[in-house]
């Protein structure tokens, strides 16, 4: 199966860099391991270079495109009956309503556009109910954010957050010749099964707004990032009298079941 030529004139404003080497394409698609009752969500098929690998093995497979003109020719293109492309933002569309419809899990595959890498996993991770996995491509640097350990300059809210939600691994690397046009960077793919069950539980709202607050201040130790949460005056000072070593550390230095207690402790104090 050859890639199809880029017809589209590629829009840099919809991140749009081609796929053009289909064995990694190819590659992608086997790494799903796709099953008969698999509904599949493609985030951004462009004219289709994955989209044709995807087609044989699922019960589903959505394509969201928000550019009219890919939706067009790949309407044209691809024709399997359990095939449906919509001309949409993936980021308006529910996932908890497709779930529901076919009381399925989804899973979600995409060469995504760099630039909305984040609010994707975020979207994701905010309807993590409705998923079972991602594989997606994305800037190498992001990948390694994602599946970073603490203490390296990686670690930060990217992959705290990926690695309380879910397990990311890192699958492959995409010279950047697999595009086009060729983008600066290299790119990898990831793949990220969602937790059934959470690390720790833990007020979700808090987590976040902790681990935000303080990466936001990377270079801050924990007592003085703190100090950034909108806390009473008494908590505020609770926390900077704390002994606690932990409180000394800089955020990177956090594992995250480190961020789980810290996140149940200042909950208590919230009460
Ligand atoms: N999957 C194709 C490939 O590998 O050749 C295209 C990949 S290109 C990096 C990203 C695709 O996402 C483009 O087709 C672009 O139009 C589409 N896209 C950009 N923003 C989108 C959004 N918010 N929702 C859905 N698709 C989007």
């Amino acid at each position: 199966m050859a890639t199809p030529r880029v017809t589209v004139r590629p829009k840099q404003s919809l991140g749009q860099n081609f796929l053009i080497d289909d064995n990694i394409a190819r590659n992608i698609a086997k790494s799903l391991k796709l099953q008969s009752e698999d509904i599949v969500i493609e985030i951004g098929p462009g004219q289709g270079a994955l989209t044709r690998h995807l087609t044989s093995s699922p019960k589903r497979l959505i394509a969201v495109e928000i550019d009219a003109r890919a939706v067009e020719q790949l309407r044209s293109t691809i024709s399997a009956k359990n095939v449906e492309i919509i001309h949409q933002d993936f980021l308006d569309i529910s996932l908890k309503s497709i779930s529901k419809k076919y009381d399925a899990k989804i899973r979600i595959v995409g060469n995504i556009p760099y630039h909305l890498t984040s609010s994707i996993l975020f979207k994701i991770f905010d309807e993590r109910e409705a998923i079972s996995d991602i594989t997606l491509t994305m800037q190498r640097e992001v990948a390694q954010r994602i599946t970073g350990s603490p203490r390296t300059k990686e670690y930060g809210i990217l992959s705290v957050f990926s690695q309380f939600y879910g397990t990311p691994k890192l699958l492959f690397n995409v010279s950047p010749n697999c595009f086009y046009p060729k983008p600066k960077v290299t790119s990898s793919v990831i793949q990220l099964f969602m937790r059934d069950e959470l690390p720790g539980d833990v007020n979700l709202k808090l987590f976040h707004s902790i681990v935000k607050t303080v990466f936001g201040k990377r270079r801050k130790t924990l007592r003085n990032g703190l100090l950034y949460m909108p806390f009473e005056k008494e908590v505020l000072d609770i926390i900077q009298k704390n002994t606690d070593p932990v409180f000394i550390k800089r955020p990177e230095e956090l594992s995250i079941n480190d961020f789980i207690l810290l996140t149940n402790y200042i909950q208590r104090l919230l009460r």
